[in-house]
């Protein structure tokens, strides 16, 4: 969407309004807060995350699941 009114002290206010407005639309990353504009999202037991947060809460390194075995 494009505004030219000719004052770009109003376009820019239009144009805040109107980011604000999708903005608060958006579904919101429930730990960083932020809106979420990308295609995908996660949703773990409906609490929503943004990808990166979803990586550092729940991405692990697989080493640190493998049961210490007692080879002896
Ligand atoms: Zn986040």
């Amino acid at each position: 969407m494009s505004i030219n009114s000719g004052d770009p002290y109003r376009d820019s206010t239009i144009y805040e309004a109107i980011q604000y407005e999708k903005e608060k639309n958006q579904p919101h990353c429930c730990i960083c807060g932020e809106a979420i504009w990308d295609d995908k999202l996660w949703d773990f037991i409906d609490a929503i995350y943004c990808e990166e947060c979803a990586e550092a809460q729940f991405k692990k390194n697989t080493e640190d699941y493998i049961r210490n075995g007692n080879f002896i």
